[in-house]
Parts: C-alpha cells; sequence; structure tokens
C-alpha cells in the first residue's frame, strides 16, 4: 500500500484560493520513471510509485488518502502584458508533504485534465515537455540551483493534440509552494484586501518563518523575495540558464525556478541568446534575466502596497526603497557566483571587470560556456592546459591576453593550484542538458518509444560536476548539424 503523510495548509486557505477539482481519468498509465531519492525524501517507496497502484495515483486516476485535490488560481503579466484570471489550467495540487528533512512541499500533478482555469486548454500534457521538465528541473537541482523537482513521469495512454497527436504524459512535480508573483497580482486586481493579507502572513510563515512578526508582513515579504529572486537568477547566470517564459505567473515567491517550458543552457557564450519561439522580442534573453526579475518583483510589490502603509507616498517610498536593493544583491550574488567559476577568493572588486572582460572575449570568439569554464579547472591546476582553452577560441589571442591578466590576479590570492582547481570543479559542470541531447532524448521517446537515451541522459545529470566516461558524449556541445535554435512552449 502506497502512502502519503498528506499535511495539507494551502487547502485551509479562503475557498476563492483554488477551486476544489479531481484530476480527469486516463486510459492506460505507465510509470517512465520515479524520482527514488525525491521519493525516499519525501517518506514515499520509490518501488511502490513504480508499481501499477503508484501508476493509478500519478496518473491521476486514484486520489490517496489524505489528498485534497485543488487549482490554484493566480493571474499573470505574460510578456508585459497584464492576464487577471490565468491560475492552473492543466495542474493539480495533491497536497503537501513534510519531507525527511524537516521542508514542506507541495506534490502536484502536471497534466491531470481541466479545471475551471482551463480556459481553452485541454488541461494535459504531451509527452515531450514532461520529459523536457523531469531532466532540466532534475538536472538544476543537482547543479545546486533552487528549483521545482520531478518526483515522476508517467504516460496516460491517450494521446494530446498539438500541431500532431502526441502522447499524452503527467508529471508529478514538487514544489517548496506554487505560489507565485501572479497569486498576489490576482487579489489586488480584485482589490481584494483580506485575501492579500492571509495570502502574505501565509507565504512568510511557509517560507521565511523567521521574517514573521515585523508588524509588516507585505514589506517583509517583498523584501526576502527580492532577495531570493536576486540570489537564483545569479545562480541562473552562473550555469548558462535561459527559463525563456519569465512572466510574473512563473516566478514563485520562494525563489525556486518555477515552469520549465522552453527553457534552454547556453552553448557558446551569447549574452542576446533566446531560444522560446514565443518571445519573438527576446524579452526574455539570457542578459535580461536580471532587468526581468526585477520588474517581476515590481508587480509583486505594487499588489502589496495597499498593505504597506494606509498612506500611499509612504507605501510607495518603502516599496520602492526594497526593490532598489535587487541591483546591489544581484551584484553581491554574481560576483559570488563569477568568482568561485573563475577560482578567486576575496573581494577584489575589479574582479567583475576580469570576469566581464572574460565574457566579452567568450562571445566575440564563440566559445562554448561550460566547456570553457571546465577546461579553466584545468588551467588553474596547471598552464600546461592552457592550449585546449586556447583552443576553443578563434582568436586564441583573446585567451592568452586574458590569462595572463587572470594569473596574475590569481598570483595575489596564493591558494594552491590543485585545490583551487578542485573548488572550480565543485561549481563549474561538467555536464549540462545540453539542447540537443534533451531533444533526442525527448525524440526517442515520443517518435521510437525508445527510454533509453532519456534514462542515461537522467543519469548522467545526476553527477553534473563528475567527468564520468561513460558520459562523455552527453558533454559535448553540439556540432553544427546537431544545433538547437529554438524551443517551443511546454504546452
Ligand atoms: P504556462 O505557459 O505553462 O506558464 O501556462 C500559462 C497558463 O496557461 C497557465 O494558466 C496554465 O495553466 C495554462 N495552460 C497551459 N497549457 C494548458 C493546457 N494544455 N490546458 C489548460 N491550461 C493550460
Ligand atoms: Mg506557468
Amino acid at each position: 500500500m502506497l502512502r502519503f503523510g498528506f499535511d495539507n495548509t494551502y487547502a485551509r486557505l479562503p475557498a476563492r484560493f483554488f477551486a476544489r477539482v479531481l484530476p480527469t481519468k486516463v486510459p492506460g498509465p505507465q510509470v517512465l520513471r520515479v524520482n527514488r531519492g525525491l521519493a525516499e525524501l519525501l517518506g514515499l517507496d520509490p518501488d511502490a510509485l513504480a508499481s501499477p497502484e503508484g501508476a493509478q495515483i500519478l496518473s491521476g486516476n486514484v486520489v490517496p488518502e489524505g489528498a485534497e485535490p485543488i487549482a490554484l488560481a493566480y493571474a499573470g503579466h505574460q510578456f508585459g502584458g497584464f492576464s487577471p484570471q490565468l491560475g492552473d489550467g492543466r495542474a493539480i495540487l495533491l497536497g503537501e508533504l513534510v519531507g525527511s528533512d524537516g521542508r514542506r512541499r507541495d506534490v502536484q500533478l502536471k497534466g491531470a485534465g481541466r479545471t475551471p482555469f482551463s480556459r481553452g486548454g485541454d488541461g494535459r500534457a504531451a509527452l515531450g515537455p514532461v520529459l523536457r521538465e523531469y531532466l532540466v528541473s532534475e538536472a538544476m537541482a543537482a547543479l545546486g540551483v533552487p528549483t521545482t523537482r520531478a518526483l515522476a513521469a508517467v504516460t496516460t495512454g491517450a494521446s494530446v493534440a498539438r500541431d500532431e497527436m502526441l502522447p499524452g504524459a503527467v508529471l508529478t512535480r514538487v514544489a517548496a509552494s506554487h505560489i507565485r508573483v501572479g497569486t498576489f497580482e490576482f487579489f489586488a486586481a480584485r482589490d481584494d484586501r483580506e485575501a492579500l493579507e492571509t495570502l502574505a502572513a501565509y507565504a512568510l510563515a511557509r517560507h521565511y518563518p523567521d521574517a514573521v512578526g515585523s508588524g509588516n508582513d507585505a514589506l517583509a515579504l517583498v523584501e526576502r523575495v527580492v532577495a531570493a529572486q536576486a540570489e537564483l537568477v545569479a545562480r541562473w547566470l552562473g550555469v548558462g540558464f535561459v527559463h525563456g517564459v519569465m512572466n510574473t505567473d512563473n516566478t514563485s515567491v520562494s525563489g525556486e525556478t518555477i515552469d520549465y517550458g522552453p527553457c534552454a543552457f547556453l552553448d557558446e557564450y551569447d549574452p542576446q541568446k533566446k531560444f522560446s519561439s514565443i518571445d519573438r522580442g527576446g524579452r526574455y534573453a539570457f542578459a535580461s534575466q536580471p532587468n526581468i526579475a526585477q520588474w517581476n518583483l515590481a508587480r509583486l510589490a505594487e499588489s502589496l502596497l495597499p498593505l504597506m502603509d494606509d498612506d500611499e507616498e509612504r507605501a510607495v517610498a518603502a516599496a520602492t526603497e526594497r526593490l532598489d536593493r535587487f541591483p546591489a544583491l544581484f551584484g553581491a550574488a554574481y560576483g559570488r557566483v563569477m568568482r568561485a567559476k573563475l577560482g578567486l577568493t576575496g573581494d577584489d572588486p575589479a574582479d567583475l571587470t576580469l570576469a566581464s572582460d572574460l565574457l566579452t572575449r567568450m562571445a566575440a570568439n564563440g566559445v562554448d560556456f561550460t566547456v570553457f569554464f571546465r577546461r579553466l579547472c584545468d588551467a588553474a591546476a596547471s598552464e600546461a592546459a592552457d592550449d585546449g582553452v586556447a583552443a576553443l577560441f578563434t582568436e586564441p589571442g583573446a585567451w592568452r591576453e586574458w590569462a595572463a591578466a587572470w594569473r596574475q590576479r590569481l598570483g595575489a590570492d596564493g591558494a594552491a593550484p590543485d585545490e583551487r582547481a578542485a573548488a572550480m570543479r565543485r561549481v563549474n559542470p561538467a555536464i549540462i542538458p545540453r539542447n540537443h541531447r534533451v531533444e533526442e532524448a525527448i525524440e526517442a521517446a515520443v517518435r521510437r518509444d525508445d527510454l533509453g537515451p532519456f534514462e542515461t541522459l537522467a543519469r548522467a545529470l545526476e553527477r553534473p560536476y563528475d567527468d564520468l566516461p561513460e558520459f562523455e558524449h552527453l558533454r559535448q556541445p553540439p556540432e553544427a548539424s546537431e544545433r538547437v535554435r529554438e524551443t517551443f512552449c511546454g504546452t
């Protein structure tokens, strides 16, 4: 018997926060993968999850004891325009589990059928996007980037209609919560002050319990979410991640990466890079992500203004002061990320110039982001590895000039080369989910029923900081013919 120790709190909030809705049954559920480590963390038996009984639950056919299925209400700014009514159109929250680490997490079925928020949609997910979210969210977790997780992927035995008929699937998503900036916007758009107060108190207690009791939950929450998002986006830039659809409904107040749709990792470094086919203007391009995060945070602060102070001017001043902290917080977090990547300790402000000079040279020379930083670890251990780095540049002199400045800075640090290289290898991954490998895994599963490449890639991504020889082929940048130029929204 599969037992979930649900302990639900969101379902205790006022009825207008969600809709109670049962998943829609599917004809032939089959488990593709269970995340064993995550299952154990959540107190679930991985073998039971992978069993036929588990398939019934993970597909939504059977609602486990203690679950209280709900679809959450939220709004959101999408590509800058406000939609007052979005909500979980194809995701159903089963309930919350407190893991063996003491943390509370949502367990949600994504693709489990229509809800009152589905609008024109079918409430379903296609297999490809489910596998992509599984691979990329778990890769991010292994890389150490705050993120929602994937507990399981199942197929439904039914097809879904997209541009073509595709196999349907359900992803079991696990998150610190599913409260988004757009959840606050939903109630702000309805002038529902009471709901905003309830939600702010709830979110603060759930995610930032040490900030409870200041007497101004709204302000405390904005302050904390500003810091969490600054940290998050700095981590994204450190691994070359492009979220692709940073709408406010895809911005979690917990500071986790959420909603893996048209996301992608950089191959060659290009700050203007965007992959998403729906992001025509490049609003969510790689280097724009910090500014967009700050823009999204302003939407959160705006929604909470009425709670911050009865005097509007004072509320705006207090909110602005918190929002204005973002650039410095982001800069500090980004500085930590880049110093670690470059093997630098201390906090010499000139380090950021060294980093940006490097990135300019990488962009001009089409240098692969991940391969470069991994080889830089070797160069930190021994100058003999320099040729291998130089070979990544179309103009090797661009590397040699920069390397001279870098070595001079390393000399000022005085760490032992081997230790420095080892520390760098713990922050510069050997492997990321390369777009062409993710596509290859999806194609094999969707077109040929072959889950081999997905399984291999999922295993390789569990240990991103190790050079495991059996995964060598998954580490290489794409050949010109393999290159993925565009990704599509996760619907
Ligand atoms: P996303 O682009 O996944 O962030 O989704 C934006 C909004 O569209 C959310 O309210 C989703 O619930 C909704 N949505 C996306 N795909 C579907 C679908 N297949 N059926 C119903 N609603 C959907
Ligand atoms: Mg979304």
